[in-house]
């Protein structure tokens, strides 16, 4: 055969990540914040609802990309590294531009505008919730739960919640609440922005990545 090397292509797709899949045509270029937390969960599962992911971990990167996911891990260090990546005031200007973006755990706490507690951690803002870290308790009160969340069809999400912040209050009048435990909320839409208290990308439930794809895809083909 014309050009076959043999063994070439089982080395390129051995050297290849497992959501590194061309997903062809024109989907949406997500990427997910990847200084700390669990990153490849949420690139799998982007790839599997059909955008097209990458990593985000230099400001250069940020400029490739439509929409971006803020990971679950720990808030303060991810904050804490967008500052010294020099990335954070960018971000925070994408979002005012109309980003896209999906929050999930430390990622919602990420989103918030203010936080309930008095030490200071920078945060991306712009969801209008004022967020507590930690609200069910430590490590130890983690929970699996099932959750109906409203705009997702199929029944509820079965869900983890890790270390979860929750909304305390919500402070724009724009902000949607699309589920809530124990009357807080846990997962908020506004405009653009997407944030779950919880662990979406944990489970094989992709319903909520692909919530936040379509989204993504309605604000694309807007700015056309
Ligand atoms: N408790 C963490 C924080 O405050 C978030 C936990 C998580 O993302 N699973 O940042």
């Amino acid at each position: 055969m014309n050009g076959w090397v043999p063994g070439e292509r089982l080395a390129r797709r051995a050297g290849r990540a497992d959501w590194d899949v061309d997903p062809g045509g024109d989907a949406p270029r997500v990427g997910v914040l990847a200084l700390q937390g669990d990153v490849l969960e949420h690139l799998r599962a982007l790839g599997r609802v059909g955008a097209r992911p990458s990593r985000v971990r230099r400001l250069e990167q940020l400029a490739e990309v439509d929409a971006l996911v803020l990971p679950g891990g720990e808030s303060t260090t991810i904050g804490r590294l967008l500052v010294i990546a020099g990335m954070l005031e960018p971000l925070q200007q994408r979002v005012a531009d109309g980003m896209p973006v999906f929050g999930t755990c430390a990622g919602m706490i990420l989103l918030a505008d203010e936080l309930d507690q008095v030490e200071r951690q920078p945060l991306v803002g712009g969801l209008g919730v004022r967020v507590r870290r930690n609200a069910f308790g430590r490590q130890v009160d983690s929970f699996d739960t099932l959750l109906q969340v409203a705009g997702v069809d199929g029944g509820p999400m079965d869900v983890s919640f890790i270390r979860a912040p929750r909304v305390e209050q919500v402070l724009a009048d724009d902000v949607e609440v699309l589920a809530s435990v124990d009357e807080h909320p846990v997962v908020v839409r506004r405009g653009p922005l997407l944030a779950s208290a919880f662990h979406p990308e944990v489970t094989d439930d992709d319903r909520l990545h692909r919530l936040f794809v379509d989204m993504v895809r309605a604000s694309l083909s807007a700015a056309q």
